[in-house]
C-alpha cells in the first residue's frame, strides 16, 4: 500500500479580496488588445511589447517594476489601469510532485489550477469555467452547475500565477526569461473546470497570450484543448489558433454517448469526427488529436466496444487516452477494472493505434481529472451554483 501525503499551505489573504476595482485590468490582453489600449491612452503601440513582457515574462504585477517605460508613463498607468490576478487562497502539493492551487474570484467563485510535473515535461492545466453547463454523468464538475465564463484574464492568471510560484528567478532578476530550453511549464492544457469552447473569445484570447512569442511563446503543438464536442466553434477555433485537440469522445457509438455526455444529442459522433478531420486538413505539420476515453465499469469498457472505437477512428490521424474513471461521492459508476482496462488497450493496439493509460495524478489532493474545486473547505467561497438549463 503506498501512503500518500501532502503539504496544504493556506495563503495569507489580502484586503483585495472583494474589492471591485474601476482600473483596466491588463493581466488579461492579448498583443491586438493591449496595442489598441495604448493606442486609446495616445501612447505608441510598440509600448504594448513591452508591458507584454513585464507581466507575463517576469511576473511583474506593479507599473513601478518596468524600468524601461518612462516614469511618466508608469505613473499615468498605474492611475488607469492594473494587473489584478484572482487572490491565491491555497496551495497544495502532492507526495507525486502535482501542486494545485485554489483561487479566489470577484463575485464569491472559486478555481483550481493543477500542475503535473513529469520527466520531460510539465503541464500546466487550466480551467475555462466555474463549473460546467454540460453535465457529463462521470465528472464531479459536472455535479456543481454552471456558474460563470472565466475572463482571459482569469484565464490567462492561472499561468501566470504558477509561473511566477515555479520560476521565482524571473521575478527577482528581471532578465532571467525562460526559453524553451529551461521551462518549467512547458505543456498547457485546457482540461480543467469548463467547457472551452462554450467561452470561446475568452479563451481564444488566453491562447494568443500562452502562444505570443513576448508572453510565454508556447508552441501550438504544446497547448491543448480538450472539448465534448462543441462542433461549430470546433471550426472557428481552426480559424482562430489551430492549438493542438484533445476530443473527449467516451463512447464507441451515439446509443452510449447519449448517456454519458448529453452534447452528443446535438452534435453526434458522425459530425464531431468530420470536424475533427477537418480540423487537420490541409496542413501537414499537425500531426494526431487525441481521443479521451473514460474506462466506465458495464458501461463503456467491453471488447466488442474496442472493437467498434477501432473501427470508427479507421482513418483518422489520433492517438487513444484511456482514462481510468475517478470516482466521487454519488457517483454512479465504477471505474472498470484494471485487466479489462488493459485488453482493451490491446485490442486497439493489434488494430494499429497508439493508445495509452492515462496515468492518474494528485489523487491524493483532487487534483485529478473531473476532481476540480469540489471540496472547498470554506463555506463561505463555496463555488456558488446556478442550475444550467
Ligand atoms: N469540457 C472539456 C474539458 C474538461 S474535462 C471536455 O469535456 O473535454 C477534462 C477530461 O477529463 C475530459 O476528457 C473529461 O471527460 C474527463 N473527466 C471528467 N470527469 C472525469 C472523471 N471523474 N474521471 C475521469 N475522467 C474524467
Amino acid at each position: 500500500m503506498v501512503f500518500l501525503c501532502y503539504i496544504y499551505k493556506v495563503l495569507p489573504m489580502t484586503s483585495s479580496l472583494n474589492k471591485v476595482s474601476e482600473k483596466t485590468n491588463l493581466l488579461g490582453y492579448d498583443l491586438a488588445h493591449m496595442k489598441a489600449f495604448f493606442t486609446k491612452i495616445g501612447e505608441k503601440p510598440f509600448r504594448a511589447v513591452q508591458v507584454l513582457k513585464w507581466i507575463h515574462q517576469f511576473g511583474a504585477d506593479d507599473f513601478s517594476q518596468m524600468t524601461n517605460v518612462s516614469q511618466d508613463l508608469r505613473k499615468k498607468l498605474s492611475d488607469i489601469a492594473e494587473i489584478r490576478p484572482p487572490e491565491i487562497i491555497a496551495e497544495q502539493k502532492a507526495s507525486d510532485g502535482t501542486i494545485k492551487w485554489l483561487m479566489h474570484l470577484e463575485g464569491g467563485n472559486s478555481i483550481e489550477t493543477v500542475f503535473i510535473p513529469e520527466d520531460n515535461r510539465g503541464t500546466l492545466c487550466v480551467s475555462s469555467q466555474v463549473g460546467c453547463a454540460l453535465d457529463c454523468g462521470f465528472c464531479s464538475t459536472a455535479k456543481q452547475g454552471f456558474n460563470r465564463n472565466l475572463t482571459s484574464s482569469e484565464i490567462i492568471a492561472q499561468l501566470w500565477v504558477a509561473n511566477r510560484a515555479l520560476n521565482p528567478l524571473a521575478q527577482a532578476e528581471h532578465g532571467k526569461v525562460q526559453d524553451s530550453k529551461n521551462r518549467v511549464i512547458t505543456n498547457v492544457v485546457l482540461m480543467g473546470m469548463g467547457e472551452p469552447l462554450l467561452n470561446f473569445d475568452n479563451v481564444v484570447e488566453a491562447i494568443h497570450l500562452m502562444l505570443e512569442d513576448h508572453a510565454y511563446g508556447l508552441s501550438k503543438r504544446r497547448v491543448t484543448l480538450s472539448t465534448a464536442g462543441v462542433v461549430p466553434a470546433l471550426k472557428r477555433l481552426r480559424e482562430e489558433c489551430d492549438v493542438s485537440l484533445a476530443i473527449s469522445l467516451h463512447a464507441p457509438n451515439d446509443e452510449i454517448r447519449n448517456k454519458i455526455v448529453p452534447l452528443n444529442k446535438k452534435y453526434p459522433i458522425k459530425e464531431l469526427l468530420e470536424a475533427c478531420q477537418h480540423y487537420f486538413s490541409g496542413d501537414t505539420k499537425k500531426k494526431q488529436f487525441t481521443i479521451e476515453y473514460v474506462m466506465l465499469a458495464g458501461i463503456n469498457d467491453s471488447e466488442k466496444n474496442a472493437r467498434e472505437l477501432a473501427s470508427l477512428l479507421k482513418k483518422l490521424p489520433c492517438k487513444i487516452n484511456l482514462i481510468p474513471f475517478n470516482p466521487f461521492p454519488n457517483s454512479e459508476f465504477d471505474c472498470s477494472k484494471m485487466q479489462t482496462i488493459n485488453r482493451f488497450k490491446d485490442i486497439l493496439y493489434k488494430a494499429g493505434y497508439v493508445a495509452v493509460i492515462r496515468k492518474t495524478r494528485g489523487e491524493d489532493i483532487d487534483a485529478a481529472c473531473g476532481q476540480l474545486a469540489g471540496k472547498v473547505k470554506d463555506k463561505s467561497r463555496r463555488i456558488k451554483i446556478v442550475k444550467a438549463e
